[in-house]
């Protein structure tokens, strides 16, 4: 295994920058010297450490710009979600230093004696971030595992080094105590894997494939280590006869399409009542065919290329010679490009229709009635997002309890906010994150009694 990583730009396959990739002795001596942090950082005044996360989301917000175009040319997104990304990173801090003073543990009635529980942190945290979101989800385990009073160590993924590592420099310039929060570039099966074995290492927040997550957890089974995973998706998207037609059908495009459909909450499971079918379709199609696909860095793109090569292929291979599509553009020449692409009249059952796919590739398929609308909704694995869309009250809400996602959205396709909690059903994760219990998930519930009797 190569002991650099290279970073290339996705849009035109140019070298951006070579990092060294960090070996199982720089995890454990990173481990060491993030233990030794995460004391004295436990041990500052909560308002203190509030204090300084307040000052690295302002270096963050200062940066906003430089980060974003960092993103862009290591990971292709269009330069306005690279924008948003960043702000984001600034918002979960903000909100996280917000929680330092409030993490409080509770006064329980018990007789003899006063009982209360404290929130004490877990130690040191491995986050192992993947290429698709490296900025907010880095952040999404950084901020609420700082805020709690713990140590990161942040393994990002190969590709998408380099945001990690600009943060990094920032929180140090804002005053964060040297290596309580640490990034180590480096291959999955390595350094990656070599946090998750660490006994110095409290909690691993995995995000990324279904296939690496269950290696993970199994490996943390081993210590009893704590472990949060963010897995696959394949989200439904239900649009009923009722619906506003123009309105779902508007939004159904960049509901799969933005980042290039490398989201693990893209909707890429269009399923249509049959009676709104063909006429969804004809409002849908020239949608797909005239999305701007293109350099990032332009204003007016909405859809970047995929990530590398490698992900490209695995697009390809989804999108068989039997299978009928409704095709947007895609540049020629040198960068990961390919197509939006909405494929119609697959079976059910089809790999297309049922695995992650992570590009921009969506599948529609009709549906009857709500039951089979469920049904439908439900005939997967995952169970991360969805959307529904209807103008019945009652319909919504009874199909938002009756599919098997974390996080729906009724009459839009909006999923993931920092200050609401975001999770998987199924084999699309375990535990959650954001909202308002993202600091609880990083400490350790502790209960003391004390007799008032001796
Ligand atoms: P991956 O799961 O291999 O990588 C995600 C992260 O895990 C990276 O940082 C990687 O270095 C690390 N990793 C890999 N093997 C590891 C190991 N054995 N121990 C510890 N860490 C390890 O994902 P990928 O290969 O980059 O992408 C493959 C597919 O995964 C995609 O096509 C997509 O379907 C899915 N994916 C999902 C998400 C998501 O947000 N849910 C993100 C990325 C990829």
């Amino acid at each position: 295994m190569s002991d650099v990583l290279e970073v290339l730009n996705p849009a035109t396959e140019e070298l951006v920058a070579t990092v060294p990739a960090a070996t199982r002795d720089d995890v454990d001596a990173a481990v060491g010297r993030a233990a030794t942090a995460q004391r004295g950082w436990a041990a500052l005044a909560p308002a203190d450490r509030a204090r300084l996360l307040r000052r690295f989301a302002a270096a963050v917000d200062g940066h906003l710009e430089e980060l974003a175009q960092l993103e862009v040319r290591e990971a292709g997104h269009t330069i306005g979600n690279a924008r948003w990304e960043a702000g984001n990173v600034r918002d979960l801090l903000e909100f996280a230093a917000g929680g330092v003073e409030r993490l409080s543990g509770r006064q329980i009635p018990v007789a003899g004696g006063i009982d209360v529980t404290f929130l004490e942190p877990l130690g040191v945290i491995g986050v192992i971030a993947p290429w698709n979101f490296p900025m907010p989800i880095a952040a999404w385990g950084l901020a609420p595992a700082l805020a709690a009073g713990n140590a990161v160590i942040l393994k990002p993924a190969e590709t998408t080094p380099l945001t990690a590592l600009r943060l990094a420099e920032l929180a140090l310039e804002a005053g964060i105590p040297e290596h309580l929060f640490q990034v180590l570039p480096g291959h999955g099966a390595v350094a990656g894997d070599a946090l998750v074995e660490h006994p110095g290492v409290a909690k691993i927040v995995f995000t990324g494939s279904t296939r690496v997550g269950k290696q993970i957890m199994s490996k943390c089974a081993d210590r009893v280590k704590r472990v949060t995973l963010e897995l696959g998706g394949k989200s439904p998207n239900i649009v009923f006869a009722d619906a506003d037609i123009e309105a779902a059908a508007a939004a159904a495009p960049m509901a799969y399409l933005d980042n290039t459909g490398q989201d693990c909450c893209a909707r890429t499971r269009i399923l249509v009542q049959r009676g709104a079918y063909d006429r969804f379709l004809e409002l849908v199609a020239p949608a797909i065919e005239s999305i701007a696909v293109g350099d990032p860095l332009d204003e007016k793109t909405q859809m970047g290329p995929l990530i590398s090569r490698s992900q490209l292929e695995r697009v390809r291979a989804y999108v068989t010679d039997d299978l009928t599509t409704l095709r947007g553009k895609a540049p020629e020449g040198p960068g990961f490009w390919y197509p939006p692409t909405l494929v119609t009249g697959a079976a059910p059952t089809a790999p297309v229709a049922v695995d992650e796919v992570f590009g921009p590739v969506a599948v529609i398929l009709p549906f009857e009635d709500e039951e089979d609308a469920v049904r439908l909704a439900n005939a997967t694995e995952y169970g991360l997002s969805g959307s529904l869309w209807t103008r019945d009250l009652g319909r919504a809400l009874r199909v938002s309890r009756a599919v098997q996602a974390g996080n729906l959205s009724v009459n839009s396709h909006s999923s993931v906010r920092y200050s609401t909690p975001f999770g998987g059903y199924k084999q699309s994760g375990l535990g959650r994150e954001l909202g308002p219990d993202a600091l609880t998930a990083f400490t350790e519930t502790k209960n003391v009694f004390i007799s008032t009797e001796a």
